[in-house]
């Protein structure tokens, strides 16, 4: 449906910025030059501070710091492993248990355990690392884009609800976490770092209110933008989807200059009084602009003096690649950094280059890095500096608040070095079946979702024979598509479409915290949908997989789909469709 366009990347300036550029630079190449001694820094000074920790008791480290004794007695984790001492933890446990400086909070991360997003467990100093990764992107940026310092930003930056463990401490997500902090809300004014949100429009929890702020800034300062961005380009997208539905009010309030009443949060309103100025110039030509109903370049018609976009289309992100491109009239996508809750990894130092080129190279001091091959037993880990151009690695963490060789899920490939860092291609995340923004959701869950829902189909003498599924992101928000073929043992009383859509509701029910929030409370992802195909339909996807060489004897039904032929083939024989009628239950309490 969309034409790829080429991207007209800028040439390199080469020459820093500003002083402060050249600082950072310099620091990007001492770091990358001294890769495995900063890295036994690191585990040092990890290891040193919390020697009297239980954890690193329990396993007779006795004060070692060094390597070899380290990865001899601590074992290699996943988060399930440590979850008795996080649920201690957020308890109320103040022992030093991982680290002996205190738990400031949990950051709630996009992965979960058990259908719950997973908690790390955080230290205030934390704050200072990831301060330290965001100042070293514009000065790698402003080596490619010259004249960022005249313009400001338009990033649609949010906040999501928090909740108190019951131990008190608070647990959100990590971008809540920096927005909230002083770190954020009192930044030292940049010339080259300014967004026309305003930072009381992003600490709105709402996220209508907050997106229409920020929306509406973005369009008064039209002139002003110079580069246009969310996080993930899922968020991106949404935001244009949010421009398609409320441009008439938007361009109302801009003609006007007053503001929507749906805007009930006083520091929201409070701070839009002082920008918004009836401007019907202004006005119209948003009007002309969204008026028509082709979109096509909608974001270099709307903000013609935009760069690029900053937005993340690596990894599960790449499948909105061609509808940023229809949008944005083949602006360059610049994927600036990788970062997790647990640790910010790094940064990408040619952040003008294609989305499938993009690699990200780690900076050694934000933790201990190591690498799993992927596919080998734990006991074969090797270090940043010993990875090997072209093979794939798990990457492995031990981080300053004390989790120690902690798998964190990401597959990486080793393209090439800077200096002697390695600089890594995101493959995937490990175990990720279906995924719309930061929603995660693997093999079990989906299995465990298909199940709960054909329970209802029980009165009915009906059973699911086959599944399949596919993550529909054509459209604005993007939604899960579920393939099912029937067993209809007594068509007198087949399932109705009724029972079929409760169907859909009782799988998004089944589906982890992260879906269901997304659904409910940040809108970005769409009801789930029910696809019934005909009878036999399997049989033939599995011919069509034995023609292309796949082995009758271990042919397995791919439970996730997107191969065009086999897109094509399942929708041919589609024989009813329903879509989940209503939201599933989600609050910011967690059900465990
Ligand atoms: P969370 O723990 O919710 O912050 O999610 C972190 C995960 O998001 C990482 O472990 C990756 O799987 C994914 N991620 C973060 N940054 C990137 C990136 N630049 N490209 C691809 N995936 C990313």
């Amino acid at each position: 449906m969309f034409m790829a366009v080429e991207s007209t990347l800028p040439t390199p300036v080469r020459t820093p910025a500003s002083d402060k550029d050249a600082k950072a630079l310099q620091f990007i190449e001492e770091m990358t030059k001294n890769v495995d001694s900063v890295q036994e820094r690191v585990l040092r000074e990890i290891l040193g501070r919390n020697a009297e920790t239980e954890y690193l008791k329990r396993f007779s480290l006795n004060g070692a710091t060094d390597r070899e004794t380290f990865k001899s007695r601590i074992p290699v984790v996943t988060y399930e492993d440590i979850q008795p001492e996080i649920q201690r933890i957020a308890n109320g446990d103040k022992s030093p248990i991982f680290s002996v400086h205190p738990i400031s909070e949990f950051l709630t991360s996009s992965g979960t355990s058990a259908g719950e997003r997973k908690l790390m467990p955080t230290i205030h100093e934390e704050l200072d690392r990831r301060q330290l990764l965001y100042s070293l992107l514009m000065p790698v940026m402003n080596l490619y884009v010259p004249g960022l310092d005249k313009g400001k930003g338009l990033y649609f930056l949010f906040v999501k609800a928090e909740t108190k463990t019951p131990g008190g401490l608070l647990a959100r997500p990590v971008l809540t976490s920096y927005y909230n902090s002083d770190h954020f809300k009192t930044r030292p004014y940049d010339p080259f770092n300014v967004y026309t949100s305003p930072n009381e429009a992003i600490l709105c929890v709402d996220s209508f209110q907050s997106m229409y702020a920020q929306m509406l800034c973005g369009l008064i300062m039209r002139d002003e933008v110079r580069r246009v961005g969310a996080v993930f380009a899922s968020g991106l997208l949404r935001a244009i989807h949010f421009l398609q539905n409320n441009w008439k009010q938007l361009a109302h309030d801009i003609a006007t200059g007053t503001l929507n009443p749906k805007i009930t949060d006083a520091p929201v309103r409070e701070c839009m009084r002082k920008i918004l100025k009836p401007n019907p110039e202004l006005a119209q030509l948003v009007t002309i602009e969204c008026y028509e109903e082709n979109w096509e370049c909608i974001i270099k018609r709307i903000w013609p003096r935009t760069k690029y976009l900053d937005v993340i289309v690596t990894g599960a992100m790449a499948q909105y690649i061609p509808t940023l491109e229809y949008y944005s009239g083949g602006l360059p996508m610049a994927c600036t950094m990788y970062a997790s809750s647990e640790c910010y990894f790094g940064l990408n130092l040619n952040p003008m280059c294609k989305p499938s080129e993009v690699t990200y190279t780690i900076m050694p001091n934000m933790a201990y890095f190591e690498f799993l091959p992927h596919g080998s037993s734990t006991s074969c880990l090797v270090d940043l500096a010993d990875v090997e151009v072209g093979k794939e690695y798990e990457l492995i963490l031990t981080i300053y608040a004390g989790l120690g060789r902690y798998r964190v899920g990401d597959i990486l490939r080793v393209t090439g070095f800077h200096n002697a860092a390695p600089q890594f291609l995101f493959i995937r995340r490990k175990n990720v079946l279906l995924s719309i923004e930061s929603d995660k959701t693997d093999e079990a869950e989906l299995q465990n979702a298909i199940e709960n829902a054909s329970l209802l189909l029980k009165e009915f003498n009906t059973s699911v024979v086959e599944y399949t599924s596919y993550a529909d992101t054509k459209q604005i928000p993007g939604h899960y598509v579920i393939y099912w073929e029937l067993l209809v043992k007594d068509s007198a009383i087949a399932p109705t479409n009724d029972v079929l859509n409760r169907c859909c509701l009782q799988m998004e029910e089944s589906l982890n915290s992260v879906y269901r929030q997304s659904r409910v409370a940040d809108n970005s992802i769409g009801p789930l949908e029910i696809r019934v195909v005909e009878n036999g339909t399997f049989e033939e996807l599995m011919d069509y997989a034995i023609s292309r060489g796949a082995s009758i004897n271990q042919y397995k039904v791919p439970r996730c789909v997107s191969f065009t032929p086999i897109m094509e083939l399942l929708n041919s024989r589609v024989v009813s469709k329903h879509f989940s009628p209503d939201l599933p239950h989600w609050t910011p309490e967690r059900r465990r």
